[in-house]
């Protein structure tokens, strides 16, 4: 499997899964994908109905990993998906065989004709959807640094799911350590104390002195002293890292399974987005031959995507118009996996791509409306809608009277517009992406009482904090780092 450049650069050279696993963009700024998708014949469908989550997703990752050896990536994914790394599942009476499933379907009724389920992806370690792509990245960076007798420093910036997803996926790994900047006292208590009371030698955290833009510009000083970086081996794990995106493409399978009987049936998926890293994992299933109906986008008050998807404008945000929200691991102001849709979209022309993407940095956007491509969305599958406070905290109380289930503020989000996208007889899911407890302020306003907490995480907020305080200051930073790498 080759993969390229969403920008063209370097086009007839050849990149291997493995070459591009611990990169960021491509060196022209683009994002790699795999030169074509690889297509699944219903026989193979057929096989995989039954299978379970780690060989499913050994045998979906073999398709686009042709450079690690077969029986090493089989022990990676059954080391990843486990029983007891996705126990936290809620419904105590049958918890264990759940947590077998890694992402069970809940169903919650019909509604217009169409069997509406929750695809549960936050039944792992940080209570996130997160969990599903990293605690594989963190057996598949390990593998790979210990082939090549390589190290890795993992710098990122955090204002709660993606940094603690990352540390609990890195936690003890071998030639991996994580330095994660979070913003001092800005994070709610759960979220707080879930990364906080990491003890594990090779998870750093600082505090930040100020707000989440302070932490994230400190990371991207740091990125800019290419010296720096590569003298103490610094690299990401941000949402567009290509393995990131393969691992979940995983459960749009696993969900097609459990809500169908033959491979006769479609199904529609509705995904809550920020960065569109999730959904671009349904839209490759999509691509692979998956019988998906609709791919429905549903974001909150930052609509940037949903404005696309009925507009053909892609209106990127400034900092300053994005708002805090109920829902805050969709406050974003551009995509960054959008330009892989993009790309797809356009027929698979570089050059435009580069255009449109130099257009969103100079003019702030691009307008598709007028041009033939936009027609296409509707051929790939996509509809849109968004969600605000009011109707988030309507629909928590409405699905927690209705069905006795209790959501969280982005799944929310997700079932409000997956209910004005429902066609009789197709099946609706809608992906779980947290679990309440993670946004209980929220909660609490909804249903005026306490979100649910897994067993485990009982006294969570008690445990002792190990963390550094530092000013907003990059030099520090760069300090910290320098004096616990040993180099
Ligand atoms: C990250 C996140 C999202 C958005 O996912 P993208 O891949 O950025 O579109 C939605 N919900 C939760 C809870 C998240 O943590």
């Amino acid at each position: 499997m080759n993969y390229l450049s969403t920008r063209g650069a370097g086009a007839g050279e050849r990149h291997t899964f493995s070459d591009i696993l611990l990169g960021g963009l491509a060196k022209d700024g683009g994002l790699y994908l795999p030169a074509q998708y690889p297509r699944v014949s219903a026989d193979e469908l057929t096989r995989w109905r039954t299978l379970p989550y780690a060989d499913l997703a050994f045998e979906i990752l073999s398709k686009f990993s042709d450079d690690i050896p077969v029986e090493d990536l089989r022990a990676l994914t059954r080391k990843t998906y486990t029983a007891e790394t996705y126990c936290h599942v809620r419904d105590d009476g049958e918890a264990d065989r759940l947590a077998a499933q890694i992402t069970p379907l809940k169903t919650l009724g019909v509604e217009n004709g169409a069997p509406l389920s929750l695809l549960e992806l936050s039944n792992g370690p940080t209570l996130a959807f997160k969990d599903m792509a990293m605690q594989l990245i963190g057996n598949l960076f390990e593998y790979t640094l210990d082939k090549h007798g390589e190290t890795l420093n993992i710098l990122g910036a955090t204002s709660g799911d993606t940094g603690s997803a990352a540390e609990y996926a890195m936690r003890g790994k071998k030639g991996i350590r994580v330095f994660m900047l979070s913003p001092h006292k800005k994070m709610s208590a759960f979220q707080t104390a879930q990364m906080y009371s990491l003890q594990d030698p090779n998870i750093f955290n600082l505090a930040v002195e100020g707000v989440f833009d302070d932490a994230q510009d400190i990371v991207k000083a740091v990125s800019n002293d290419h010296a720096f970086k590569a003298k103490y081996k610094i690299g990401t794990v941000n949402s567009i890292n290509w393995a990131r995106v393969v691992a979940q493409v995983v459960y749009y399978f696993k969900g097609y399974f459990a809500a169908t009987k033959s491979n006769d049936e479609r199904v529609s998926f509705t995904v809550p987005s920020g960065n569109f890293g999730n959904v671009c994992a349904g839209h490759i299933a999509r691509m692979m031959g998956l019988p998906i109906e609709k791919l429905v986008v549903a974001t909150n008050e930052n609509d940037v995507l949903d404005e696309f998807f009925r507009t053909g404008i892609y209106r990127v945000r400034k900092a300053a118009e994005t708002y805090h929200t109920s829902s805050p691991s969709m406050d974003i102001s551009k995509a960054s996996n959008f330009e892989r849709f993009v790309f797809d979209l356009l027929g698979r022309d570089p050059a435009r791509v580069l255009q449109l993407f130099r257009d969103v940095e100079e003019k702030g956007g691009f307008d598709l409306a007028a041009s033939g491509d936009f027609a296409r969305v509707k051929e790939f599958g996509f509809v849109s809608g968004s969600s605000n406070h009011d109707t988030r905290v309507e629909t928590i109380r409405d699905v927690f009277q209705r069905y006795d289930t209790m959501i969280d503020t982005h799944t929310a989000d997700g079932l409000k517009v997956a209910r004005e996208h429902l066609q009789s007889g197709i099946p609706m899911i809608v992906l779980e992406t947290a679990q309440p407890i993670k946004f209980g302020e929220t909660i609490r306003e909804a249903l005026l009482r306490e979100p649910e907490r897994p067993a485990a995480f009982t006294g969570l907020e008690s445990l002792p904090q190990r963390f550094e305080v530092v000013p907003a200051d990059a030099q520090r930073v760069k300090d910290f780092i320098a004096a616990n790498t040993g180099a």
